[in-house]
């Protein structure tokens, strides 16, 4: 049987989502946008009612909740702003390799420096010369009595310079190509990390990304997660857990504008009519309708699917790939209909469209995507 009613606790949670993202995300978003500061008192605040670290399992602290839940807070969120939305749900994408394959010391200390006060930690797999071509990683960990010794530069550091630990991912065997590739914790005050300058983005500018440099960084060997040379497979096993939220990310980022776009097309009239009673203007408002429903239910089944175990990497791409485009053309669109006032800063849809684009880049290219789905086609 197939059942899209979501159950009472997750109705409850959309709305004590959507009623803080009404009170708290939404008022500060213009602000975060224009100065791209990291929100960490309206983090705390998330912190505070529960909306941070929700995948973490209860023993250590978290909320115990599946994906399909982040889902749907994380689609309430980027609603809200997905550049702040950045320093609520960066936690769930650090810890996962640590849940994934961190030892029981490792995920009490860590994951519980996450759960007792609002903190954060940020994922260092991208390098200035790796992005989508991962077995070109340069940073390298070179195990010396009970440490590793790391070297190497990470880019694009969502949250990078507020987290007070990293998953880091290194060879510590490049002769092994993906089976080199090895997963650490790094406390943030280990000697030798500098963070570089925040990173002057287009969109989604309150995430405070920066590039970090470890030079001769020095973390206990029990810091490594899982055993030497699985850091690839963690990686991996990360994304068909963290790519669904990224879907429902790009789903709210478009119900956002689309809503604004609906509305505005009530008011607006040219010709002595609102603008909405035009053909052209109701195409665009069904098309991005359709694509927001068809957009959240790939990212639910691939959520759900995660959350009963099952494989569900082509579905998580397939996700991933079909609402960052969607995002891209409806808050696109959205501007279109908004005519020469979307494409003022004065009106909220312009940042939407600015904020979008990076849902087709981060957690892996939308090309990447394709062919992440295609591969999984061709191995049935
Ligand atoms: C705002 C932001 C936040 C980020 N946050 C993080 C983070 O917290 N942690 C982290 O580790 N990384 C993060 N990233 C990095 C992000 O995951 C990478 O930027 C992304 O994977 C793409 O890598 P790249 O930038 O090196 O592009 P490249 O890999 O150089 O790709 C450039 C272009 O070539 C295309 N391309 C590359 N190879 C192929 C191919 N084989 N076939 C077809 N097309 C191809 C790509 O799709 C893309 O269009 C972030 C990036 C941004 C912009």
């Amino acid at each position: 049987m197939v059942s899209f009613r979501l159950t009472e606790e997750q109705d409850a949670l959309r709305e004590l989502t959507a009623d803080f993202v009404r009170n708290e995300v939404i008022p500060q978003a213009e602000h975060h946008d224009r100065t791209g500061e990291f929100p960490v008192e309206v983090a705390r605040k998330a912190f505070e009612v529960g909306l941070v670290n929700i995948t973490i399992p209860e023993e250590y602290g978290g909320g115990g909740l599946g994906h399909l839940d982040e889902s749907i807070i994380t689609e309430e969120l980027c609603y809200g702003c997905a550049g702040m939305a950045i320093s609520m749900t960066v936690n769930n994408l650090a810890a996962t390799p640590v849940v994934i394959g961190g030892s029981e010391e490792l995920k009490r200390e860590y994951l519980g420096q996450l759960t007792s006060e609002y903190r954060t930690a940020s994922y260092c797999l991208s390098e200035p010369d790796a992005g989508s071509d991962v077995a070109n990683l340069q940073t390298t960990a070179v195990r010396k009595g009970d440490s590793y010794v790391i070297n190497g530069t990470k880019a694009w550091v969502s949250g990078g310079k507020y987290a007070s630990w990293y998953t880091l991912f290194a060879y510590t065997d490049r002769e092994k190509g993906h089976d080199g590739v090895s997963a650490f914790v790094v406390p943030a005050d280990t000697p030798g990390i500098e963070v570089g300058k925040k990173e002057d983005m287009m969109g989604q500018r309150a995430s405070h990304t920066v590039f970090i440099t470890f030079n001769d960084v020095e973390v206990p060997a029990k810091n490594l997660i899982g055993a030497e040379g699985q850091g690839f497979r963690i990686a991996m096993k990360t994304f068909d857990r963290t790519r669904p939220p990224i879907g429902a990310a790009a789903v709210g980022i478009a119900r956002r504008a689309y809503d604004l776009a609906l509305r505005y097309s009530q008011e607006r009239k040219t010709f002595g009519v609102p603008i909405a009673r035009h053909q052209a203007v109701q195409f665009m408002l069904a098309d991005m309708a359709t694509e927001i429903e068809a957009g959240r239910l790939l990212t639910w089944k691939a959520a759900w699917l995660a959350d009963q175990g099952e494989r569900n990497t082509t579905v998580c791409s397939m996700a991933k790939y079909f609402s960052g485009d969607a995002a891209m053309r409806i808050t696109t669109d959205a501007v279109q209909i908004f005519g020469g006032y979307g494409y003022s800063r004065e009106y909220p849809v312009e940042k939407l469209m600015r904020d979008a684009k990076v849902m087709q880049i981060y957690e892996g290219t939308n090309q990447i995507q394709r062919m992440i789905v295609a591969r999984g086609l061709l191995a049935r």
